[in-house]
């Protein structure tokens, strides 16, 4: 049986802002096993990078837990909390956004060892610093250039070397390839595959786009304004959506035969807003097949096929079930 690595119960991220409080993600619940990946997809705006921030405690969470290896790290002090850093790694979407242009490809990988103090001469650092570099495919003749002098997917292959130098069991992979050319993405997920065989990693992988986390995700979970609607394995959720904001979401990715093309779904409505939600589906303005009671009473996400869990009223009519 699969070992659960990540467990989050019920988190709850809100923000207070002057027209009230934001509720970011609400209610939140999944599991990761571990050497796995989950693919947590939805629009911009639905709390995907929040979830990954609270996990990682970037963001300090309103309510709920989030279990690593089986402890509830969201009531860790600063002192365990450091030492949790190593093994829980974020990957950013604009790498270059989030490399420090005036540090050289070395001085930027090897900065996390620095701070853990996990070497102990400039020789030692600069050794392992090397290894990561082949590790991830960046020529060591790269070792004293800029990020600007770098092209997109050479800067990704850099932070994906900062995110391994401490040797983490997880990482939060937030866009990674979102920003890069479509080649490069391929090449890019490739890597981040292969590295999860190799080192066992475990990823939680946040994307808008359905299509990127097909291959790379054991399991998916879509996330609607700041709710989980849908949660399966990637094979079935491809096979068999469910909730009408997934079959939304897959019928916007393009199908190279006409014989297999169906008919684009294109949301209408206004979307709800997060700030003090009213009961009710959140979807529900944009829901085709909304009735009265979905904007009275919030669906609860629930097993309705073995392991495939929807948070839908009316999941049965919508799909003939
Ligand atoms: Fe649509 Fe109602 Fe289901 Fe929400 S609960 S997805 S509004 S049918």
């Amino acid at each position: 049986m699969s070992e659960k690595l990540i467990e989050v119960k019920n988190l709850k991220k809100y923000f207070n802002t002057p027209k009230g409080l934001l509720h970011a993600v609400d209610d939140v619940s999944f599991d990761i096993n571990k050497g796995e990946t989950l693919g947590v997809v939805g629009e911009s705006g639905c709390g995907k990078s929040t979830t990954g921030r609270a996990i990682l405690r970037l963001l300090e969470a309103t309510g709920g837990e989030v279990l690593f290896q089986g402890e509830n790290i969201l009531k860790y002090d600063k002192s365990r909390l450091r030492d949790l850093r190593r093994e829980m790694q974020i990957i950013f979407q604009d790498p270059f956004a989030s490399l420090n242009p005036r540090m050289t490809v070395s001085e930027i990988i090897g900065e996390p060892l620095a701070i853990h103090k996990m070497v102990n001469s400039k020789e030692g650092q600069s050794k392992i610093v090397k290894e990561l570099m082949d590790t991830v495919g960046l020529s060591e003749r790269l070792v004293n250039t800029y990020p600007h002098e770098l092209d997109g997917g050479r800067r990704q292959r850099i932070g994906i070397a900062r995110a391994l130098s401490l040797n983490p069991k997880f990482i939060v992979c937030d866009e990674p390839v979102s920003a890069l050319d479509v080649s490069i993405q391929a090449q890019v997920l490739n890597l981040m595959q292969d590295l999860q065989k190799d080192l066992g990693l475990t990823y939680m992988f946040i994307t808008h786009d359905l299509s990127v986390v097909k291959h790379i995700s054991n399991h998916i979970a879509v996330m609607y304004l700041g709710t989980l609607v849908e949660k399966a394995s990637s094979k079935e959720l491809f096979k068999n959506p469910i909730h009408p904001y997934t079959q939304a979401l897959l019928s916007a990715i393009p199908v190279p035969s006409i014989k297999h093309k169906k008919e684009r779904v294109i949301l209408k409505g206004e979307i709800t807003s997060p700030i003090n939600p009213a009961p009710g589906c959140r979807f529900a303005k944009r829901c085709p097949y909304a009735k009265d009671d979905c904007f009275k009473v919030s669906p609860e996400l629930k097993e309705v096929v073995k392991d495939h869990f929807v948070a839908c009223h009316y999941y049965k009519e919508i799909n003939n079930m």
